[in-house]
């Protein structure tokens, strides 16, 4: 049997079996709290997730305890910074199963890591005509580094485009690698959209060309399984605040003989073995692409999300969301006036949605009053609303805190919305 929209009611209870999210939200104090008189229902975690008290007590263990600079002392405060510091980059390692920990680079987040592949990678290898192939989906901040390296060098973006669905018009992508491509760079889940992009498919058509491939993971990263090695890329960036981590922490991992052979990205402290007014000997991964003083209580904070989210299970953690997404669709897709923007047979957790009623901007602020958290706007994928012809959607995305009773208030509000301005 199946519901109105294909689903199996017996499928999508064992998806929402998976994770005890009613627990799980006990371990966010955060949520704990009325807005507006009424309980929080976060739906905004495609733009920041909230975070676990074990990463909240790391930070502060960090700095009540251990605080020092890392790397550079013989102090017992700063062994056990440094410590610390390198075990968390060990646990990023293990959860995207990279070959080696060297290979991940903390910068603040997938905007950096995108900006250091685009300004150190592109800088050194591109010649003018060259091209880097992007999708009609991504976020600025993976349109704008290769836009701004275009201008310099004379690079083109070509794009490829996407279905009304919200699918990538994968024969396109094969028809525009060629002699000219230089890097193909792709979201793995676009966070206007949720779709989840057929990415290791693409690599494999990308390396069979000679091109290497960077994902943008910023959203895949808090709600799939990642292996680097198994998709297939040669850079991956991310964002430890999407993960349940801190902000201005996140991660670049790229494959060590790309990075030994790239340039440093930003100089000064860390990233040198030696230095005088003649020259400066660079120093190996990942120092080279770490100057100056980094985010330590960062890095601790983001390796105690992870192993966090190790102990869930990503496996289980995604199985969660796509059932919670699917109840969530098919709530929303049934209430008259209302139409889901981003409808791919392979999504994760994003609801965005239009309203006859209510512009989108509206539609947030009723929900504000119900204290419920969605985003509103062009959620810095400009592109793709031009491709609905749209300025605006609300967009509701899921964690692995959210339950289906958020789902139904955020239902009971979408009603309020359609008596106020319907
Ligand atoms: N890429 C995607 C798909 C995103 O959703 C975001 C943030 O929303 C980013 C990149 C940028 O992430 P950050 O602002 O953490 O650098």
């Amino acid at each position: 049997m199946t519901t109105a929209t294909g689903q199996n009611p017996a499928a999508l209870a064992d998806g929402l079996n998976a994770i005890d999210a009613h627990r799980l939200r006990r371990d966010f104090p955060i949520l704990n709290q009325e807005i507006n008189g009424q309980p929080l229902v976060y739906l905004d975690s495609a733009a920041t997730t909230q975070k676990p008290q074990v990463v909240i007590d790391a930070i502060v263990d960090y700095y009540t305890r251990n605080n020092a600079n890392v790397h550079r002392g013989v102090h017992t405060l700063s062994q056990r910074a440094t410590d610390d510091y390198e075990r968390a980059r060990e646990a990023v390692r293990r959860f995207i199963n990279a070959p080696e920990s060297c290979e991940v680079i903390y910068v603040r987040g997938t905007t950096e890591g995108l900006n250091l592949v685009a300004s150190s990678y592109g800088r050194k290898y591109f010649k003018p005509g060259d091209e880097v192939i992007v999708t009609g989906m991504e976020h600025h901040s993976n349109i704008v580094p290769w836009q701004i390296l275009g201008k310099e060098i004379g690079v083109k973006l070509r794009v490829v485009p996407f279905n009304d669905d919200g699918e990538l018009l994968l024969d396109q992508f094969e028809s525009m690698l060629g002699d000219r491509t230089r890097m193909v760079s792709v979201v793995h889940q676009s966070n206007a959209l949720g779709t989840v992009n057929p990415v290791k498919t693409m690599a494999s058509l990308a390396h069979a060309r000679g091109v290497p491939v960077m994902l943008d993971a910023a959203q895949s990263i808090p709600h799939m399984p990642i292996d680097v090695q198994d998709l297939g890329a040669d850079f991956v960036a991310f964002s430890g605040h999407k993960m349940y981590g801190p902000t201005g922490i996140g991660v670049l991992w790229g494959r060590a003989e790309l990075l030994d052979a790239m340039p440093p990205y930003q100089s000064g402290g860390e990233m040198i073995r030696s230095v005088t007014f003649e020259e400066t000997i660079y120093n190996d991964l990942p120092a080279k692409f770490e100057a100056g003083t980094p985010d330590i209580a960062g890095a601790i904070g983001l390796g105690a999300a992870v192993e966090y989210l190790e102990a869930i299970g990503m496996a289980r953690i995604a199985r969660y969301e796509h059932a919670l997404m699917r109840y969530g669709a098919e709530r929303l897709g049934s209430i008259a006036g209302v139409r889901l923007v981003g409808t791919a047979a392979n999504k994760g957790g994003v609801l965005s949605f239009i309203m006859d009623a209510a512009h989108a901007h509206d539609i947030g602020t009723i929900l504000d009053a119900a204290g419920i958290a969605v985003r509103t706007g062009h959620h810095c994928a400009q592109p793709v609303m031009a491709r609905y012809e749209i300025s605006a959607t609300a967009r509701a995305s899921l964690g692995l805190y959210n339950t289906t009773d958020d789902i139904d208030a955020l239902v009971k509000a979408i009603d309020r919305v359609i008596e106020v301005f319907g």
